[in-house]
């Protein structure tokens, strides 16, 4: 094909010629044509009368046809003839006794400077014509120059071929990093380079090694790990920051090219490739797919990250949103609760807080309703190790890693848990465990983020704390701890609204003046709260006892009516009179106040408990009277 090709077409590079730097092919050319000569010039009269040789021009041998020529003084002569031919820069014969050598230039076809010379060598008289050594010569040539043209044409065969096939990776490459870069997943993006691998090397085994804490099904993506630097080229070009190779016994070719982004490398993509099946021209393309590889790994990794980093923070802001509307510390973890559920995807949570008079672990929220008011010491199970440590903590799996015993985890068969403490001032105010069935649940975003949202949630709490501390303040009178007036008020009025009827006891201290006068102010504050003591442990749960004013102290009942409410003033006054140091006695007015009264208000029911009051002190004191119906 190639031949026919050439002979019939005037080609370009038939005027191409064998340069200075081919010059170490020569000798192999000039053997090659040599042969192909010797089969075209068969029936050569000369052939049979002598011996052709051909010499490069500095006199080295590269072949020769039969011929009986076989003697050291041959090779003395036409060594010689070279020599002279050279010299000459033409034709030359140099003779001996026995032999004739003649030696004939072969010329270059551009420059016409000499390329070889072509030797005949016979015995001394042996008629062979000059004409028909320069026609073989000529014929030599153009053998010589076929050659060299076919050996051009496969260089620029084999040169195309390698262009073509470099073209048809690059187009591949080209599509494969353009699938790449639209990944916004690092799984995509793993998966779609392994895929462009496979379809660019078919025949080889391709491993992905990743730097990261990546976990993913593919049994192609391991974990890179540092064994031995020296010997592991896929460390090699992790570290080295560039491809490293190495061949097998079996003369399988290990390459491993790192996959490197702008900031950081992210693993060793690694290529086996059996024997032969490698061309040195791959590498680039190789390299550069690593290249692309990190960029989109990297830019998929980057994206995630702030899309987890927007999401978190979205989720923080509206918990904190949240939180921060309530100011009841149950109602706070109770929606932590629920949030943490959803969050986490959990199955169990459950919030408690340290109880300080106790020094207990009291659960103040839960979803498993055996957990519910449930009490625990402070050293007690995973609320235990974090209130010593003061440390989140994770646990992948329970039931292998059983360091402690725990109601929570046992009751609801869970064995992953992310547990943090709640810090108010550095203290460990409360505990969150959440909890799942499935080992393994948590990943450690999910811890982090965990303890995040502890501190928002302890924030929450803090806020709660001291809104109550501060209205406990406001509605309870500092000496003598029964609530303020402005709040019996405010509590009657809205039991007023509800309620269809309740009692008043104004309860007044009999001639305290005196008291004051005899033993002095601190004596009879004393007394004031033993009064108040009484009347607190008097009262049930739900009615209301305030200081009215000064030493007169108020008992509001809700749901009584006036005889009940007679009872309760007469325990108060009994109470009193026995147990005051030094003894007092009070008197008590009592009011009521019925669905069905004309006028329903606080001043009507507190004006008709003050008028019996007066009736009583009146009637000498130590006694109870209740008011006008009306
Ligand atoms: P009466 O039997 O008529 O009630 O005689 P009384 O002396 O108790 O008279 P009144 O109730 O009018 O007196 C109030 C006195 O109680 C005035 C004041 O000296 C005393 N007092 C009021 N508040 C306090 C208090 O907080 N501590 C002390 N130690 N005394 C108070
Ligand atoms: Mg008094
Ligand atoms: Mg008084």
């Amino acid at each position: 094909m190639v031949n026919e090709w050439m002979v019939e077409q005037p080609i370009w590079f038939a005027n191409e010629d064998i340069h200075e730097a081919d010059e170490p092919y020569l000798p192999n050319l000039l053997a090659e044509s040599f042969s192909s000569w010797k089969r075209e010039a068969g029936d050569l009269s000369s052939l049979r009368a002598g011996q052709y040789r051909v010499y490069t021009k500095d006199g080295r041998w590269q072949g020769a046809t039969r011929g009986e020529a076989e003697d050291e003084e041959v090779d003395v002569v036409a060594a010689a003839a070279v020599e002279s031919a050279m010299k000459l820069d033409d034709a030359s014969v140099v003779s001996t006794a026995q032999w004739d050598a003649t030696a004939i230039p072969i010329r270059r076809r551009r420059d016409r400077s000499i390329l070889a010379m072509l030797v005949f060598c016979a015995r001394r008289g042996t008629p062979v014509t000059r004409n028909e050594l320069e026609s073989a010569a000529l014929h030599y040539r153009s053998c010589f120059y076929r050659s060299f043209e076919h050996v051009f044409v496969r260089d620029l065969l084999l040169q195309q071929e390698r262009t073509d096939k470099e073209a048809d990776r690059r187009e591949a490459l080209f599509l494969a990093a353009k699938r790449l870069y639209d990944q916004t997943d690092v799984t995509s993006v793993l998966t779609e380079m392994l895929y462009s691998l496979e379809t660019l090397y078919p025949n080889s085994e391709v491993h992905l090694y990743l730097s990261q804490d990546y976990v993913d099904g593919d049994p192609r993506i391991k974990p890179l790990m540092f064994k031995n630097t020296a010997h592991d080229i896929v460390a090699k070009a992790f570290l080295g920051g560039k491809p490293a190779m190495e061949f097998e016994r079996d003369g399988t070719m290990r390459l491993a090219v790192p996959m490197t982004g702008k900031q950081a490398a992210y693993g060793v993509l690694c290529i086996l490739v059996e024997r032969g099946k490698w061309d040195e021209s791959d590498l680039p393309a190789f390299q550069l797919l690593g290249d692309t590889a990190g960029t989109a790994f990297e830019n998929a990794k980057l994206y995630e990250q702030s899309n987890l980093l927007i999401n978190e923070l979205r989720l923080i802001n509206e918990m904190t949103k949240r939180l921060n509307q309530s100011l009841r510390v149950k109602e706070i973890f109770q929606f932590a609760t629920n949030e943490l559920l959803t969050i986490f995807e959990a199955d169990y949570c459950c919030v408690l807080q340290l109880d300080k008079p106790t020094n207990r672990f009291i659960v103040k929220s839960s979803n498993v309703p055996a957990m519910a008011s449930e009490q625990f010491s402070p050293e007690y199970g995973f609320c235990g190790i974090i209130y010593r440590t003061k440390e989140p903590l994770i646990i992948s799996d329970y039931w292998n890693t059983r360091v402690v015993t725990s109601k929570l985890m046992d009751n609801t068969g869970s064995r992953s848990l992310i547990a943090t403490p709640i810090f108010v001032d550095g203290e460990v105010v409360g505990v969150i465990l959440v909890t799942h069935k499935v080992p393994n649940f948590f990943s450690y975003d999910n811890y982090k983020l965990l303890q995040v949202m502890s501190t928002h949630i302890g924030l929450a709490f803090t806020n709660a704390s001291l809104h109550a501390e501060v209205r406990r303040m406001v509605i309870t009178d500092n000496l003598t701890g029964l609530h303020a007036r402005h709040y019996l008020d405010e509590q009657i009025q809205s039991r007023q609204r509800k309620d269809s009827f309740g009692s008043l006891i104004l309860v007044d201290i009999d001639y305290f003046k005196r008291v004051n006068d005899t033993y002095g102010h601190q004596v009879g504050d004393r007394i004031l709260i033993q009064v108040s003591n009484i009347i607190s442990s008097t009262i049930r749960q739900g009615d209301i006892a305030a200081r009215w004013g000064g030493e007169e102290l108020a008992v509001y009942l809700p749901g009584i009516r006036t005889d009940q409410a007679l009872r309760i003033a007469e325990r108060i006054r009994a109470q009193v009179a026995e147990e005051t140091d030094p003894s007092v006695t009070v008197s008590c007015g009592v009011s009521e106040w019925t669905f069905d009264n004309e006028k329903i208000s606080v001043e009507s029911l507190f004006y008709r408990a003050d008028m019996a009051l007066y009736e009583a002190k009146h009637k000498g004191r130590n006694c109870i009277m209740v008011g006008d119906h009306h």
